[in-house]
Order: structure tokens, then sequence, then C-alpha cells
């Protein structure tokens, strides 16, 4: 093999796999020596080598006696806020404590379920509230991306930094993530890699530990959009446990990716040209729809006018829900305990201690917005606006088929730049929020480098269930942006 097995893409490995060029063993063994060897990219917060090598020889004998399943002897990492049966899951939080779950999460389940081995679980910021992976109580993860001549650490986006940066670093071969208001997209764009949030209700929201139910999904991070249609297909699917998820077909997403987009037509929202774009993001929009209309595509201006509104709905209504789940953390039932002189006391010492100061902010923000006082003017008024950014859409996918833009406003920022300001920090999230708030799938593909080197991606989102055609508008631009360019910090077995 001339290719490093960490190198390899989910669809080469099953080919070699299945063409007996090496083993699961040998393709985990090479990804735990990976890990091992960078750890200082702090991407995992447990590694799992026992479990992985059991699994990977497990899967070699499947394979072997003629029995493999769809995703046989695949190595993964799993992003550490689903649940994963007697492996401890921390959501990168101190007040989770020791928490080791007695069940498993319906997606790791199915990954499980279709031969998927399992390498670690991996770092976020704090309950998945962040865009820099700045917040875990594990420590920053840290982007394996270098700017041309500089040595500083950049952040890899958050909140699924440290599955972003795995999969950059080839530290496993694709990962699972979560989406609220960008968590996917905006790390695969910071770190050159692809990443698919699915239309919401498309994967089981079971075993994943809650932030804003109302928008958290599941989604996966991959080297490229053939590797995210064939992961996507195993994570989906109709789940009694959760009452969001939906009972719809799930297509074979890869059948989706023939290259053949004549027609389609790609709307360019006008809003999206926000003031002070850079022009470098600007450049990289507009060789995007070059790439379209070479391939034959349709480009047409749409306009999705509560664009502006949707920052500061998601603000209030993510933290309300945020404040609402996170009461539990009470060290009654889970985790954390520091003992107060009375109940009350207990609480207020637990959670004081327990949670970071990102988190708390947004407990602080949600139990505001909620209050007697302000619920109509704040919490009651962000559903409403929330209404409208979706109508926006649905009148916007009467002339188009899907949307393209930037997935984010810059490449990745050093680390420590925005903590102090965290408006400058959630700006990170002014395109990839909307589609959040519609619960539309939306995805990001590496589609250039920034002058400073740095990968920057495309955004493509898609009407509701059509998942299948943000894939095939990806992998078009996926294939025509030719984005080979790879990370300085991978340190490679010797
Ligand atoms: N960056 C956004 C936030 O901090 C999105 C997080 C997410 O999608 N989980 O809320």
């Amino acid at each position: 093999m001339s290719k490093d097995l960490t190198e390899l893409t989910v669809a080469e490995a099953l080919q070699g796999l299945e063409n007996k060029d090496f083993t699961s063993v040998e393709i985990t063994k090479a990804h735990l020596e990976a890990m091992e060897n960078s750890r200082s990219l702090n991407a995992y917060i447990t590694e799992t080598p026992e479990i992985a090598l059991k699994q990977a020889k497990e899967s070699d004998k499947k394979r072997a006696s003629g029995d493999a399943r769809p995703l046989e002897g695949i190595p993964v990492g799993i992003k550490d806020l689903f649940c994963t049966k007697d492996v401890k899951t921390t959501a990168a939080s101190k007040i989770i404590g020791n928490f080791v779950p007695k069940y498993e999460s319906t997606v790791t389940q199915k990954m499980f379920d279709d031969g998927c081995v399992m390498l670690g679980k991996l770092n976020l910021d704090e309950f998945a509230m962040g865009s820099s992976n700045t917040t875990s109580h594990f420590g920053n993860v840290i982007n394996p991306w270098k700017e041309k001549e500089s040595d500083k650490d950049l952040v890899p986006g958050g909140s699924s930094g440290g599955s972003a940066s795995a999969v950059a670093a080839g530290l496993c071969l694709a990962a699972t993530g979560t989406d609220t208001g960008g968590s996917i997209r905006q790390p695969a764009s910071f770190c050159g890699v692809t990443g698919i949030k699915p239309t919401y209700g498309r994967c089981s929201r079971y075993g994943i530990v809650a932030f804003a139910s109302s928008l958290d999904q599941a989604g996966v991070f991959a080297k490229n959009t053939e590797d995210c249609a064939i992961m996507l297909k195993s994570m989906s699917g109709f789940d009694p446990m959760d009452s969001t998820s939906a009972d719809i077909e799930v297509p074979d997403f890869t059948n989706a990716l023939t290259g053949d987009i004549k027609g389609l037509k790609i709307g360019i929202p006008k809003e999206y040209k926000v003031d002070g774009m850079s022009e470098e993001i600007a450049n990289l929009w507009d060789k995007g729809i070059e790439y379209m209309k070479d391939a034959g595509a349709e480009i047409v201006d749409i306009s999705l006018p509560h664009t502006k509104y949707a920052l500061a709905t998601y603000y209030i209504l993510a933290p309300a829900e945020a404040s609402s789940n996170l009461a539990r953390y009470d060290g009654v039932r889970y985790g954390l305990r520091v003992e107060g002189s009375s109940l009350d006391e207990t609480y207020e010492k637990t959670r004081a201690e327990g949670f970071g100061d990102e988190v708390k902010r947004r407990i602080l923000i949600g139990a505001y917005v909620l209050s007697a006082g302000y619920y109509d003017a704040y919490y009651v008024k962000a559903q409403k606006v929330r209404r409208l950014i979706s109508n926006d859409f649905r009148r916007a996918y009467e002339k188009c088929d899907v949307i393209l833009t930037p997935t984010t406003p810059s490449a990745a920022f050093a680390i420590g730049e925005k903590q102090d300001d965290p408006i400058a920090m959630y700006l990170n999230d002014v395109f990839t929020v909307p589609s959040s708030l519609a619960g539309l799938p939306a995805m990001s593909v590496p589609a250039g480098l920034s002058s400073k080197g740095l990968p920057l991606g495309l955004q493509i989102i898609g009407k509701a269930w059509d998942e299948a055609t943000v894939l095939k508008a990806g992998d078009v631009i996926e294939k025509a942006a030719c984005f080979s360019a790879k990370p300085s910090k991978i340190i490679r077995a010797a």
C-alpha cells in the first residue's frame, strides 16, 4: 500500500478491506498509533483502544465469513455528546463527572450495528456551546492547520472541534458530530473537511446529551462528500425513542452523487452578502457560483429577508432551551455533587463548580428570556421570528433547489482570540444559524484556501428531507475545487 492507512477515505477503506489489501485490525492500529502521536491536538477526551481492537477483530471475522455489514471494520470517532454504553460520556463538562451510560445512543448503535469500530470519544465545547472548542473542561482542541509562516495554534471551530480536527489529522476515518447552530459545518470549514447536518428529525436524538432540543441534530464529518453520504445513511432513520425523529424513508445517498446538476437551480441569497464580508470569502463564494454554472446549473438570485434577525433569535431560543435542559444537573441525580449546608446550597455549589463560564452565561440568558416579565418580549417574539425565517426559506425554494453561501465569515482564528467577546464569537454562526432555525439540511465542503493558507468552506442548504440534492451539489463543488491541501500538523506513525 502506498497510501498511509489513515489517509484513506471510508469508500477506499471499504474497497481495500473487501480486496483483502489490509484488515480492519490493521487500519484500526494505524489510527490508534496516529492518535497516540497526535495527543497534542487534544482531539480525543477518551481513547478506547481495547474496544476498537476487539470490534476490529470481530469485524475481520465477519468479513472473512462473508457476513460483512455496510461499514464493516471502519474506525470512527464519536463526539463525546453521544452516550456510549459502558464508556464514559462527558459532554466536555465537569458537572457530568464520571458518568458511564448504561445505554447506547441510537445513532452510535446504528453505526456499530453496521460494523463501525469505535476509536474513542472526541472533545467538544462544553455541552456543545461554542464556536472554537475552547470551552471544554478537558482543554482546547488544536486545529492541525497552521497559517503560513506562523506557529500559533488555531482553533478547530466548535462545538464539534475534536471531530473536525481528528478527521483532518487522520485520527479516524469519519466522526459523528452534532449541529445546533453550526457545530458541524463551521468546524468542518475551519479544518478543511466535509460535514453535513441533515434535516431536523433525520437522525434520532435519543442518547445525545441535550443542548437545545428543537435545534440539536446529529450528523457526520468525513474527508469527502461520498464518505458523508455513506455514513449518513447508516446514522439516519426513524426511532420510536425520539418523538421528533421522522418516519421517512432514508434513501441511499450515494446514488445521488451523479455529478449531474444540469438545470439545478442554485439560490444565492442577497442578505448573506453582509457588510464587511472579507474579500477572500466573497471571492470564494464567486468561485463556488462559477463551479455550479460550469456544471450546467442555473443561478437564481433569492431573498431571505429575515436573515438579519437569525443570530439574535438563535441566541434567545438556544439558551432558553439550554437553561431548561441543564436544570437536571443539580448534584442529586447525575455526576458532580458539592455538598452544602442545605439542599439549596448543594444545588448552588454543585452548579457553580460544575459548569464553565459559557454554559453559565447561556443558563442565565435562558432563564432571563423565559422569566415571567420577559417571556413575551423575548422568548415568544423569537419563536415568531423563527417562523418568519422558516417561511423565507419556503418561499425561496419555490424558485430554487438548493442555496449556496459561504460557511463562515472567516478562516480559523487563533486560540484565545474572541474569547473575551461573546458577541464576536457568536458572529461565527451568522451563515449557519438560519438553516438550523428552519430545521433544514446543510453541509460544508472545503472549497479553497485563505491568503494565509487556511481552508475555507462553502455551505449548501437544501429543502427539508432533500439531503440527496445537497450532497449532489456538494460533490460537484468539491470535485471542481480539487481541494487537496493537507494540514501541516499531521504526525504520521514512524
Ligand atoms: N456556535 C453555536 C453555539 O455556540 C452553535 C453550537 C452548536 O451548533 N452546537 O451555540
